[in-house]
This record gives C-alpha cells, sequence and structure tokens, in this order.
C-alpha cells in the first residue's frame, strides 16, 4: 500500500523473539532496561499478522529478533507464512549460532534467504562484542550456502575502537567468497555511549570500489560496490549519513505486537486489539498505522528509544 508520503510499503520485520542469546555491545547492553511491554505472540499471530499485510500487498517478510532462531517454534510461523502464497522473499536476520544445526529445516519450511551478523573476524573481538562463538558463524554460513539459501549477506556493524581495525578483512572476505558484506552505521537506538565509523569515510577511502546498479529489491537500502577479481560484493547501509527515508518500504512488528512504522522514531502501535478481529479488520488497522508513518527518522535529534534493537528487530 501507499503510505502518506507516496511511499509504496512492500516489507515486513518481524521480531519474533526479543530473547537472544548474544549480548552484542550497540544491542543488549544494560538488559534490564528493556522495554518489555508484553508477553510474545504465539506463531499462528504472527501468521495472521503476515496474512493481514498480504492483503495490503505486502510481499516481502523478514523474521528477525532477538535472535529467531531461539523460538522452538520458528519453522512453524516460516511454513504458516510460506503457505500462505503470497509470501516469495521469506528471509531471516541471525546471529548464526544456531543456523548450523537448524537451516536444512528452516530452508525446507520457506526460508530462502539468510542475513548473518559478523562484527569480526578475530575470535577474541567477536566474543568481546557479541558474547558469541566465532567458530558457530563460520558453520552456519557453511550451512546457509549448502542450503543455497543465497545471496548470504554478511551484516557488519562498525564501532570506533573495537573492530574498525578490521575493514579491510571485510572487505577482502568480499573479495575471496560470493558474499555480500554490508557495513551498517550504528543507529542511536537505546542508550548509546559507542562511536560508530560513517560510512561515506569507508567509501572515499577505497577508491578501488566502485558503484554497482542494483534494483531496490535485491539490494534494499544497501549502495553496492565491487572491484576487479571479486567474487562479491560490499554494500553501504547509512542511515546515519546518507538517510534513506524516501524511499523506505517497511514496517516493523515487535515481538509483543507493536506495530512500529517507523524504526528511528519512538511512535509503536498495539495490534493486541486487532489481532482478535477477523483478518480484514487487522489490515484495516494496520493500514491505519501505515497511514501514519513518518517521512523522517529521527537519529539526528535527541532520540531516546525506550526498546533496544532487539526488542524492534533491527
Ligand atoms: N539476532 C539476530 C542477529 O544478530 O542478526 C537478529 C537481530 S539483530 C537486532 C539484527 C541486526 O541489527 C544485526 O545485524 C545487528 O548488527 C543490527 N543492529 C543492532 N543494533 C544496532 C544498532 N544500534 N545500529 C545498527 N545496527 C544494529
Amino acid at each position: 500500500m501507499i503510505d502518506g508520503f507516496n511511499r509504496k510499503i512492500e516489507y515486513l520485520r518481524l521480531s519474533v523473539t526479543k530473547k537472544c542469546m548474544e549480548k552484542c555491545i550497540y544491542c543488549s547492553k544494560d538488559d534490564e532496561k528493556c522495554a518489555v511491554k508484553g508477553e510474545e505472540l504465539p506463531a499462528e499471530a504472527f501468521i495472521k499478522i503476515a496474512d493481514a499485510c498480504a492483503k495490503l500487498h505486502i510481499n516481502k517478510v523478514r523474521l528477525t529478533g532477538g535472535e529467531p532462531l531461539l523460538r522452538h517454534d520458528l519453522e512453524e510461523i516460516v511454513r504458516g507464512i510460506y503457505d500462505l502464497n503470497n509470501y516469495k522473499d521469506i528471509t531471516i536476520t541471525t546471529n548464526a549460532q544456531l543456523l548450523a544445526g537448524k537451516a536444512a529445516a528452516l530452508k525446507k519450511a520457506g526460508v530462502n534467504r539468510c542475513n548473518i551478523s559478523l562484527d569480526s573476524l578475530k575470535p577474541d573481538v567477536y566474543k568481546e562484542m557479541t558474547g558469541g562463538d566465532l567458530n558457530k558463524v563460520f558453520k552456519g554460513i557453511e550451512a546457509a550456502f549448502n542450503e543455497s539459501m543465497l545471496p548470504i549477506k554478511i551484516n557488519t556493524v562498525l564501532i570506533k575502537g573495537k573492530n574498525d581495525g578490521e575493514i579491510d578483512d571485510f572487505i577482502e572476505l568480499a573479495k575471496q567468497y560470493p558474499l555480500s558484506v554490508r557495513f551498517i552505521e550504528l543507529m542511536p537506538v537505546g542508550d548509546m555511549l559507542l562511536t560508530g565509523i560513517s560510512n561515506e569515510k569507508i567509501i572515499k577511502e577505497h577508491k578501488y570500489l566502485l558503484p554497482l546498479n542494483t534494483d531496490e529489491k535485491s539490494s534494499g537500502p544497501a549502495k553496492i560496490y565491487t572491484a576487479k577479481g571479486f567474487k562479491g560484493n560490499v554494500g553501504f547501509i547509512s542511515p546515519i549519513t546518507n538517510c534513506f527515508c524516501s524511499s523506505c518500504n517497511r514496517i516493523r512488528v515487535t515481538s509483543d505486537a507493536y506495530l512500529k512504522p517507523c524504526l528511528g522514531n519512538e511512535a509503536e502501535y498495539s495490534l493486541k486489539e486487532a489481532l482478535s478481529l477477523d483478518t480484514n479488520e487487522l489490515a484495516k488497522t494496520i493500514s491505519e498505522i501505515i497511514r501514519k508513518k513518518p517521512q523522517n527518522h529521527t537519529f539526528s535529534d535527541v532520540f531516546n528509544a525506550d526498546r533496544k534493537m532487539k526488542d524492534i528487530g533491527g
């Protein structure tokens, strides 16, 4: 559907859980400050929301969190959404800690692609930044390749003094492997005492990377670059230095049933009551909220998000 600023909204991001086994320094530090307004929705509620969104011509869905693979019924959610016969693209964003053991079942249920978060190629730095095990991420990436969940996108958030010395190593990864390594600028969601790295600066310092003309459907908000001899490519997602709000096509639903029309704005609307209505009525409620989607994010103002990214679904 078209929102109040003439943007075509066609992409639903469902945060299926706020739980995560990792504790990323920019995402879930100060866990006790996380706003939890209600219980996590059951599988059938997520499927009903996806069904209602399908009626609004939303045709792409991503399952995120928290860590979506911690939901024991994730396959049920995926299969239910797949069976709606509306979503051509069912994707997940995962830290890959559990992916090696679950990739085959998820693929069978209907997941066609995955984005894998990977903030360091050094085991000790990875552990320090996330609390996780780097080796499991590599095994997860291998499993995703084996299941042809392609193209595999690697999400990297660069933090000054932590992993910003690894920029060239990540670019090398895109040279050696058919992966899309995407640098996502740090967004000030929740209390943020860390400093991110500007994508503009990286692009300026890596002049051998040349922009690729890609359609927005496959690359989303990422500006894609590559160079001679590269098997993969490098993407830059720059909500801070190159805001893409004018082409934002997405809405988010939290695991406790709040619809957030904009990641970088505190407004959120409960779907709880509407979930007890029939799917057409739920679609009507969602469409009314989509019309309230703000024109721009408010990251540059003082943005005191009540929720952490893991509640909203990054
Ligand atoms: N647990 C899953 C994972 O790690 O991929 C999914 C949820 S996580 C919140 C989704 C993505 O949001 C990750 O790639 C993470 O790096 C990104 N993210 C979290 N907080 C962020 C922030 N403040 N700024 C930019 N990206 C952030």
